[in-house]
């Protein structure tokens, strides 16, 4: 079988991280915004929040990086089934301000990975030399699909006005993920 190069996003696909953006987001705003009510990737712009507050909240979130829950059970797990299909890098776009934080984060949760790729807080991964892309982020699926690499859309509430297509299919987790990758992988082989 042919080694994939698969790029896994972190926040929203790892991470949970807009649980917790959100509980900081409610504190501090007087709020009481709900997980399902994140509906788009940009939300905030139509509920008055600056993107600066956005940002910052954003590294709050990571600051308390110990607080800060996996997207799923027997995450670790489910990462190395990923493994078994070739190179898993995480790949994340953010400041540097939050990769240590990161790193920590990942060591705790036993997450095995072969690099971690940082890229601008406003740059897109489609460019990037992967053969499949795990991400959350509106913005990324479509370039990354755009480009006739294959991406999967992990499931989340901003993201569900992406249709599928031949090379953008949505999964409901990371086991999901492992099956779409098979697939695809015996798909090539016929
Ligand atoms: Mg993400």
């Amino acid at each position: 079988m042919r080694s994939l190069r698969i790029a896994l996003d972190i926040d929203g696909v790892l991470a949970d991280t807009m649980r917790t953006w959100l509980k900081l987001c409610n504190d501090r705003f007087d709020m009481n915004l709900t997980y399902d009510q994140i509906d788009r990737w940009n939300f905030w712009r139509d509920r008055g929040i600056d993107e600066k507050d956005v940002e910052a909240l954003f590294d709050d979130a990571w600051e308390d990086w110990k607080t800060l829950p996996p997207t799923e059970n027997n995450l670790s797990r489910k990462v190395e089934l990923l493994h078994e299909f070739g190179n898993v890098d995480i790949v994340t776009a953010r400041n540097s301000m939050t990769i240590t934080n990161v790193t920590n984060w990942l060591d705790n949760q036993k997450i095995r990975r072969n690099r971690i790729v940082v890229i601008g807080p406003d740059q897109t991964k489609g460019h990037l030399d992967y053969d499949v892309f795990i991400d959350d982020s509106p913005l990324n699926l479509l370039d990354i699909a755009g480009r006739g690499k294959f991406a999967l859309c992990y499931d989340q509430p901003w993201n569900r006005d992406i249709s599928q297509r031949e090379n953008l299919l949505r999964v409901r987790g990371l086991s999901d993920a492992c099956a779409r990758i098979r697939s695809l992988l015996n798909s090539r082989d016929e």
